[in-house]
């Protein structure tokens, strides 16, 4: 089949036939583990936006809705990428890339009145004290356990000049569309529901925006908004701290943050319209004594950066660059970057699903 534009998103498969491998993780009584801070440079590929959160007062405005909504900055006038952003989106990288637990999909998720399901009950969030890589390296919290992780990611500050890209209004991305079961399901399992995998955006050469703000006639709230987001172009620092990983741990966490060539990742609002492409790399690792740490900022063991930085970088990701596991391959099509120049990314509209109602989306997407 052959339609001239792809959906902005496809889904990073689950490898059901791999278990995720459940351990205690390292306590803190057993000092084996490296400890240490990561620097993070942030680049901007493409328009970007993460909606600042208003204090209450400045919630209520009345005329709020169309001056154009903040990107996240604080009192001092400084851009950001929140720290729990970053967490969130190397998180869910990190779950992808090793066929962990889904923490955002709990057993069943239920939309238009179908119920998708999960092939195993392993591939659920961790609920006890046995838990994925993803859960030791990121934390999680159950009715029955709770672990608080082993990384602190800080917020990542815009470096000034700021960039600003135009104000834009954002087309309508929330409302209920046609849903859809050919694209949510797993066509290779028939009618049984199960979901079709992690969902992740691709990356696009052009932001898509909307001519006006609609408003529900019943509430008048706006569907939609008009946002201040930041350009392509703009750096962003920040920190990733670590205590007490396992080598295995900290190859997953080097990966999910730098990726690989021909790679980048996704973060913010407007994904699926063109917004928050971004460039994650690592300018430094330092490396501290646990021990010492616990007294002071810690003694520092050993820095690295430059060369020395790159080479350590090109061992501890050898083994992901080299997978060819069907979840890592599938999120390698989906972030890959640059984008192809002559692929138009959109959502099919209401009358393209009544004339495709079975078109899977591996069809419409071609992969
Ligand atoms: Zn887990």
């Amino acid at each position: 089949m052959n339609f001239n534009f792809k959906n902005p998103y496809n889904f990073v498969k689950i490898d059901w036939s791999k278990k995720p491998e459940k351990k205690y993780p390292l306590t803190y009584e057993k000092f084996r583990g490296k400890s240490g801070s990561i620097k993070l440079k942030i680049t901007s590929l493409s328009p970007l936006f993460i909606r600042h959160t208003y204090e209450e007062n400045e919630k209520k405005k009345p005329d709020g809705i169309n001056l154009p909504i903040q990107f996240a900055h604080n009192k001092k006038n400084e851009y950001f990428i929140p720290g729990s952003s970053l967490k969130g989106m190397l998180r869910a990288t990190a779950e992808a890339i090793v066929n962990s637990c889904l923490t955002v999909f709990d057993g069943s998720y239920e939309r238009n009145k179908i119920t998708y399901k999960l092939k195993y009950n392993y591939f659920k969030s961790c609920k006890g004290k046995e838990i994925c890589i993803t859960c030791r390296v990121f934390g999680m919290q159950s009715k029955s356990a709770l672990f608080k992780g082993k990384i602190n990611v800080s917020d990542a500050k815009c470096k000034p000049p700021i960039r600003f890209y135009k104000d834009v209004i954002l087309p309508i991305l929330s409302t209920p569309k046609p849903h859809h079961t050919a694209f949510y399901s797993d066509p290779s399992e028939g009618g049984k529901n199960i979901i079709a995998g992690r969902k992740f955006y691709y990356h696009e050469n052009n932001v898509i925006e909307a001519f006006g703000i609609k408003y529900s006639k019943r509430t008048n709230k706006p569907y939609n908004m008009k946002i201040k987001p930041l350009d392509k172009e703009n750096v962003f620092y920040g920190t990733v701290d670590f205590e007490n990983l396992t080598e295995e741990e900290l190859s997953l966490l080097i990966y999910a943050i730098v990726l690989e060539d021909g790679m980048c990742h996704k973060i913010g609002m407007g994904k699926p319209v063109g917004f928050g492409s971004i460039k994650v790399e690592i300018e430094n690792i330092e490396f501290y004594n646990f021990l010492d740490r616990l007294s002071s900022r810690g003694k520092l063991i050993e820095k690295l950066d430059g060369e020395s930085l790159k080479g350590y970088i090109k061992t501890k990701t050898k083994l992901f660059r080299e997978s060819k596991d069907i979840n890592l391959e599938s999120l390698r099509k989906i972030w890959k970057y640059p984008p192809e120049k002559d692929i138009i990314y959109r959502y099919p509209e209401r009358d393209w699903f009544k004339r495709n109602g079975n078109v899977t989306l591996k069809e419409l997407n071609g992969e």
